[in-house]
């Protein structure tokens, strides 16, 4: 497997919920480096444009709404494989259907409001880890 890099969002519920440290340590404890991090409170513009492949979809508004209501944190994890082992640690969109054990199954409350973001193929991750972090904020180790 290829070493790889991928964007995660805690979303402000899971700020809210003050899980932050805890979901850093299934980062952790799954095989991933934080080598990027910052705590942000997207404006509608940023939160609009980070979901701009969703911009046809019914939640649109609902899910810009929820992604600006407070702070997130965004980080970039870097690993073996980390699109998919990132992907594996959050469990399914919706909680309801997440795995026991994985970071929505445990955090999350609803569809919407599902406690991370993770990019799903390591072409998004590309794009997404360009579109909030310079490479000088990247620490690779
Ligand atoms: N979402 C929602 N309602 C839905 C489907 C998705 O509010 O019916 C939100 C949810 O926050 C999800 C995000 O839109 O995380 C992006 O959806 P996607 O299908 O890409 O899921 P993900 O990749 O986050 O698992």
């Amino acid at each position: 497997m290829a070493l790889e890099r991928t964007l995660s969002i805690i979303k402000p519920d899971a700020v809210a919920k003050n899980v932050i440290g805890e979901i850093y340590s299934r980062f952790e404890k799954g095989g991933l480096k934080v080598v990027a991090s910052k705590m942000k409170h997207l404006s509608r513009k940023e939160a609009e444009g980070f979901y701009a492949v969703h911009s046809e979809r019914p939640f649109f508004n609902a899910l810009v709404e929820f992604m600006i209501s407070g702070p997130v944190m965004i980080q970039v994890l870097e690993g073996e494989g980390a699109v998919l082992k990132n992907r594996e640690l959050m469990g399914a969109t919706n909680p309801k259907e997440a795995a026991a054990g994985t970071i929505r199954a445990d955090f999350a409350d609803s569809i919407d409001a599902n406690a991370v973001h993770g990019s799903d193929s390591a072409e998004n991750a590309a794009i997404e880890i360009a579109y909030f972090f310079a490479s000088t904020e990247v620490f690779p180790r």
